[in-house]
């Protein structure tokens, strides 16, 4: 290898070779033709943390310590002889750091274009080759990230999409480039909407926040959109990221989780949750602007008998229908909802006169005026309706829907297919009520209860056969309080169980006695009401009454009323058959007043048909009530069944019923019913 001596160098190679090592930004070194380092920049020596002493004159195998100079030779031969360049990419550790470099080596020539050397020049490429790496990375997390994301440009023309933005806008990728994003607007949002982002972006650098657009098929889309600018230096956008999500499904799982949690699933009217929403809203609405308010609680009339005989899938769909007719009432601003079962309720916010509630309540009964006919059936149906109005009933929520509530009780008692409105006296009477049940408590415990008894006479023989049992309060203040002012009242708070518990054991007791003293076919009537009869521990309760007293099953009846049988026809005729193969007694009690089907009645196993007061009250010779009671005589007689006729008041009563060879009677005309030891004295004399 020809040598060539840096002297050779003209001055001016040598400044210019001076000033392409000092400002280089790569680190360079030049080797003369024999393969030592003459020259070398201050980056290399920084580099490879040597001085320049410790490089000039070396060898590159002695500087990057390597096991061959084969390598290095060959290289430099080739650029010497066929004054070529070389360019490598290579990666160094340097102080346990992979780096990477890119190595070009040159041929040094002379002014005179003589090969005098070789230089090398080191640029470090590593964060380049890292962001190389990297960025394919994100751009492939981009592209199949399920989020869109647009880039634009400074003035906010689309440079990229990725393919979710393509997915969820229904444009592709070409369709976009070069266009601004607002032509996926849905004209949703106003100017103003679309200023306030922008004014945000610009004063922070990024928003987010849900937007309404429009997809390529026209179909309206919300979605939670991001948009972050990118800043140079200076802080100046240089463009805008937006990444996006389709919130279309989220939203319609909100909608669902909406409509489950505050409409009813069947009717899809606002359910009670939603109904308290509005009336609070309204009851502040009223308050400030001092307007008049009022609350309809409405309760279909009967509608259990409907859903009892006819099956649920008939009670659902007459909802339905019920609930399509209510919504045609009212004005818009009204609220009608379902609080549940045949509950319904409505809200007039807004009324000029407490006296309006009363128009729209009589349309809501008069729209079921016509029966509903569906799949086979023709149904009529009633409502009642309680009103409360706002602010004189009630300050709040509570308040108003508990006095229409009492309203709605009222309007039921008074027969059906009526409204009422809440009233002061309507309260006292609930007052009254709910003392009287407190007092009905006390009144168990404290024996206040007691029984008297009316004769059962045969008109055969005119002898007492039997005796009903009627229980009376004897209140120590009030005195002595007929049954029908606090059995509907024990029967709905449930107290009834315990008072015909203790009526039970009371008349059993009496009637063992005089079963033994008097006589041993005497019949006692008890009477049950519907909750007892339906309660599941009656047969056992009774049973154990009987054994208690050693009292036979024939000595007692027990009354029931034809319309706690019909309530459950299947149910009842059940328990009466269980009561049968005990030996126990059935009467039906007032009948003619329900509307048992003769069907039924020849299935029902009982031994007595207790022929109602209202018919023998007005009992002259050719009227209605006379060709009932014989027909009912009649039909006991065909059914092998005892009659009885309850309510005997005078002897022309008592002659046509003996005409028409009615069996037994009771009433005042016979005797009242007495207390127990003023009966006793009645039957002593009368058996
Ligand atoms: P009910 O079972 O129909 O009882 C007959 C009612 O008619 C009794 O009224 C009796 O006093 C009355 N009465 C009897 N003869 C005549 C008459 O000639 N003229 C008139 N105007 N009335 C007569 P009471 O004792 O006031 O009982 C009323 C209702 O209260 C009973 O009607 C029955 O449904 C219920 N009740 C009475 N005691 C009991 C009981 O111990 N348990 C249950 N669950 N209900 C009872
Ligand atoms: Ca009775
Ligand atoms: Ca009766």
């Amino acid at each position: 290898m020809q040598t060539l001596d840096l002297c050779e160098l003209s001055k001016v190679d040598s400044i210019l070779l001076d000033s392409v090592l000092k400002y280089s930004p790569s680190c360079a070194a030049f080797k003369n033709l024999s393969g030592q380092f003459v020259r070398v920049n201050s980056k290399f020596c920084h580099l490879f943390e040597l001085t320049e002493q410790d490089v000039i004159g070396k060898m590159e195998v002695d500087i990057f310590q390597l096991d061959t100079s084969e390598d290095v030779n060959k290289i430099d031969q080739g650029i010497v002889e066929q004054s070529d360049f070389f360019e490598k990419e290579i990666e160094v550790f340097i102080k346990e750091e992979l780096r990477s470099f890119v190595l070009i080596k040159f041929p040094w020539l002379t002014s005179q274009n003589q090969v005098c050397g070789i230089g090398c020049m080191l640029t470090e490429v590593t964060h380049v080759k890292w962001l190389e790496k990297n960025y394919g990375l994100a751009q492939k997390v981009i592209e199949n990230s399920s989020e869109a994301v647009v880039f634009t440009d400074a003035q906010g023309l689309i440079l990229d999409v990725n393919n979710a933005y393509q997915t969820i806008t229904g444009y592709q990728r070409e369709e976009l480039i070069g266009k601004n994003p607002n032509v996926l607007k849905s004209g949703r949002h106003d100017r103003n909407f679309y200023q306030a982002m922008w004014a945000q972006i610009r004063a922070q650098g990024h928003w987010s926040g849900e937007v309404w657009d429009r997809r390529k098929n026209g179909e309206i889309y919300p979605k939670w959109l991001m948009i972050n600018a990118m800043m140079d230096e200076e802080g100046n956008a240089t463009g805008y990221v937006g990444i996006f999500s389709d919130l279309s499904d989220q939203k319609k799982a909100e909608e669902k989780l909406e409509e489950l949690s505050f409409y009813d699933p069947l009717t899809h009217l606002p359910n009670r949750v939603l109904f308290h929403d509005r009336l609070s809203v309204g009851v502040s609405i009223a308050k400030r602007e001092k307007h008049l308010l009022a609350v309809l609680l409405i309760d279909l009339d009967r509608f259990k008998v409907v859903n009892d005989s006819l099956g649920h899938n008939v009670g659902d769909e007459l909802l339905e229908l019920i609930a399509q007719r209510f919504l045609t009432l009212g004005r818009e601003s009204d609220t009608v909802a379902r609080l549940g079962g045949d509950e319904f309720a409505v809200l007039l916010p807004e009324l000029s006169s407490a006296e309006d509630a009363s128009v729209v309540a009589q349309n809501f009964i008069d729209s079921l005026q016509e029966p509903f006919c569906f799949g086979g059936h023709s149904i009529n149906i009633g409502a009642s309706i309680g009103v409360s109005i706002f602010p004189s009933d009630g300050a709040d929520v509570d308040g108003l829907i508990k006095r229409a509530e009492l309203a709605l009780y009222k309007a039921k008692e008074q027969g059906r297919n009526t409204y009422q409105y809440f009233s002061q006296e309507l309260q006292d009477a609930v007052f009254e009520q709910l003392e009287m049940e407190e007092e009905m408590r006390h009144a168990i415990l404290n024996q206040q209860f007691t029984l008297y008894y009316q004769p059962k006479i045969s008109l055969a023989t005119n002898k007492i056969t039997g005796m009903e049992a009627l229980v009376r309060w004897i209140h120590p203040e009030k005195g002595l309080i007929p049954p029908d002012k606090f059995i509907p009242l024990a029967e709905e708070s449930g107290l009834i169980i315990s008072l015909g518990e203790w009526i039970l054991q009371e008349a059993c007791r009496a009637t063992a006695e005089w079963v033994k003293k008097y006589d041993d076919k005497l019949v006692v009537a008890v009477n049950l009401s519907a909750k007892q009869f339906k309660s599941e521990n009656l047969l056992r309760t009774i049973q154990n009454t009987l054994d208690t007293f050693q009292l036979d099953p024939k000595n007692i009846e027990l009354e029931i009323t034809e319309s706690c049988v019909m309530e459950n026809v299947e149910k009842a005729l059940q328990t009466m058959k269980d009561f049968r193969d005990c030996r126990l007694r059935l009467a039906i009690d007032d009948f003619g007043t329900g509307y048992s089907s003769l069907g039924y009645l020849k299935q029902f196993p009982m031994n007595t048909l207790k022929i109602d007061r209202s018919f023998i009250m007005d009992l002259t010779p050719n009227s209605d009530d006379a060709a009932i009671v014989e027909v009912v005589i009649l039909l006991a007689d065909k059914l092998g069944l005892d009659v009885v006729a309850e309510g005997v008041e005078t002897d022309a009563q008592l002659t046509f019923l003996r005409a028409q060879g009615c069996e037994y009677v009771q009433g005042y005309l016979l005797s009242r019913p007495l207390p127990a030891d003023e009966f006793e004295v009645f039957l002593r004399d009368n058996v």
